[in-house]
């Protein structure tokens, strides 16, 4: 099983409508450095789950035919704004996995299109979603209902944590207890800034009490980048940034 994160911006993205900052500017005549919404994809030998889908440029590229279903982490907009142009395809139903937010985002619920949405799930109770993929569902720190979640292979975890601003204790406990061999975190400010989302420090803070072998910053904003280019991350650490198109391996 491979996991390719297709955005690790906030829900600014990289470049920020309008800012000429060094990191904005960057990205807009360099490809590599854009960070676009909170998109990921789970690919199986069976085939393939999106894990949020904040881009809008999924129907473009998406293969609908090897498309099984949707996990959600919680219906903010930068979350789930792809599913508003995919959900009007021809297809047969595709099952969405989320928390139990009654609420959803807009008229996603009313009208679903070709997404079924009624495949809630519970906090920490484990989901089998295909031969080779279990998610176990962590309660975060978020102004809205959000599940971080322990993606279990066979033999392999990693955890999948966006948004948040910290982790309970009963989602922590669970989370060690896994011991995925990576932590994808939310980061997305600089020190001591914001609230809502890690900031740099927090986010560090956080990675260091897990005890993850690696741990990879996403949902970072500008802000934070631009701060990084003065203060990079040690490069021999356990902890580095995110960026689109990265990919993990989780057997
Ligand atoms: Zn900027
Ligand atoms: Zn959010
Ligand atoms: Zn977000």
């Amino acid at each position: 099983m491979l996991i390719r994160l297709l955005g690790t911006g906030n829900a600014a993205q990289i470049p920020v409508f309008g800012c000429s900052c060094r990191v904005c500017a960057r990205a807009r005549v360099d490809e590599r450095y854009r960070r676009r919404p909170s998109s990921a994809e789970i690919v199986t030998s069976t085939g393939r789950y999106l894990l949020d889908a904040g881009r809008t440029d999924l129907a473009e590229w998406l293969d609908p035919s090897v498309l099984r279903g949707v996990i959600l982490t919680h219906y903010h907009m930068d979350h789930v704004e792809g599913l508003f142009q995919l959900r009007w395809g021809p297809l047969p139903a595709i099952p969405v996995y989320g928390p139990p937010d009654e609420n959803g985002a807009d008229d996603l619920f009313t009208h679903p299109g070709c997404f079924d949405f009624s495949h809630q799930l519970l906090p920490y109770v484990p989901t089998t979603i295909s031969e080779e993929l279990t998610v176990i569902p962590l309660p975060l720190r978020h102004s809205r209902l959000c599940f971080g979640y322990v993606l279990r292979g066979r033999r392999e975890s990693i955890a999948y944590l966006s948004d948040c601003d910290g982790v309970g204790p009963q989602s922590l406990e669970q989370l060690r207890r896994e011991a995925p061999k990576a932590v994808i975190v939310d980061c997305t400010y600089p020190p001591d800034a914001g609230r809502n989302h890690f900031s740099l420090d927090r986010a560090l803070a956080f990675a260091e009490h897990v005890g993850a072998p690696r741990v990879y910053l996403t949902h970072i904003g500008h802000q934070l980048e631009q701060y990084l280019l003065e203060a990079p991350l040690p490069l021999d650490g356990p902890v580095s940034v995110a960026c689109d198109g990265m990919t993990l391996t989780v057997d």
